[in-house]
């Protein structure tokens, strides 16, 4: 089965005054239909210049310098704007952090969703508002008539991200991208808002790719998780393994530092030191420096990616057998 989904070698850079940052350093992974896929790392390892570059929504001075992105089969960035406009919101829809930057605040959250429906389907006003209605309904929104003529701010974070869902989901995408999207709830809403989009991802088969620097979310979420650091994939492999057998230094340093039942916030380890500025990368592995494992040659030699045992894809020299990727 092709993937709905293949991104090969992707490199986003940005020319900046103080040279060449590569936000995105030869990224490569798929998501099959249906299928949800974690990409973990910490602020600044490249995940959201990911999913931006996905959607072609890459702005002066960053631009996509190298790689493919397969969509059925289609590479994205040899589309136009006029072309990818057909694809954002339709076939690839987008839920952002903060909903309240995202929906317009002098419309109701109605009409922002009926504008979405008639945007991408040939349906009139009427079709349009009965529809809004039912996925308000969807989503969790109670007295969803009453709620079609709320405004934005009227609404808690929790229900804003709801209809941001609703939204989403409206043009019945093949994909779903969500950055970071519970980052600004508190963690019973957080909890609430994901097994809704599980829900509905399952009801609709909508792949889904969840960007985020929890681990707890995508092992409640993902199917399959990609490990990012400095604009690099450093591990990737099911949930299930990953969190089993993790085998990067700085996979199981974010383990370690997810919360434990019974363990004291002040106990959890977090990883030494600080991501490196993506204009002053660090030579040999990007991790080393704040590597406890690391070798001496990690020093100078930038392991490339090796398949490595339980399917897991891993860039370390500890686990080097057949080199796939670089
Ligand atoms: Fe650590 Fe070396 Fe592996 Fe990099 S290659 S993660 S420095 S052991
Ligand atoms: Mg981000």
């Amino acid at each position: 089965e092709t993937p709905l989904l293949e991104v090969r070698n992707l490199q986003t850079h940005f020319f900046t005054e103080l040279g060449v940052v590569p936000s995105v350093n030869g990224v490569s992974f798929s998501v099959k239909k249906g299928e949800t896929i974690g990409i973990v790392g910490e602020s600044g390892c490249g995940k959201s210049v990911t999913s931006l570059s996905l959607l072609q929504l890459i702005s002066d001075p960053g631009k996509i310098v190298g790689g493919e992105i397969l969509f059925n089969g289609e590479d994205l960035t040899r589309l136009s704007n006029k072309q990818m406009r057909k694809i954002r919101g339709n076939k690839i829809s987008m839920i952002f952090q903060e909903p309240l930057t995202s929906l317009n605040p002098v419309f109701t959250i109605g009409s922002q969703i009926s504008e979405a429906i008639r945007l991408h389907q040939n349906v009139n006003k009427e079709e349009a508002k009965e529809k809004a209605i039912v996925m308000l309904k969807k989503v969790g929104i109670p007295r969803a008539e009453k709620h079609y003529y709320s405004f934005p701010h009227l609404l808690s974070g929790g229900m804003r991200q709801r209809v941001m869902i609703a939204i989403a989901l409206s043009c019945n995408p093949q994909l779903l991208i969500a950055d970071e999207p519970t980052t600004a709830l508190d963690v019973t809403i957080q909890a609430q808002i994901l097994l809704l989009m599980k829900q509905l991802s399952t009801e609709y088969q909508t792949s889904i790719i969840i960007i985020t620097h929890d681990l707890g979310l995508v092992a409640e979420m993902a199917d399959r998780v990609v490990v990012m650091y400095a604009g690099q994939i450093v591990e990737q492999n099911n949930v299930y393994e990953l969190f089993k057998n993790p085998k990067h230094p700085y996979t199981k340093g974010l383990l370690n530092s997810i919360p434990k039942i019974h363990q004291l916030k002040d106990q959890l380890e977090s990883i030494e030191g600080n991501v490196p500025i993506p204009s002053q990368l660090p030579a040999g592995c990007k991790f080393h420096p704040r590597c406890a494992a690391a070798l001496e040659k990690c020093r100078f030699q930038d392991p490339p990616l090796f398949q490595a045992k339980q399917g897991a894809e891993v860039r370390c020299w500890l686990h080097q057998e057949e080199v796939i990727g670089v």
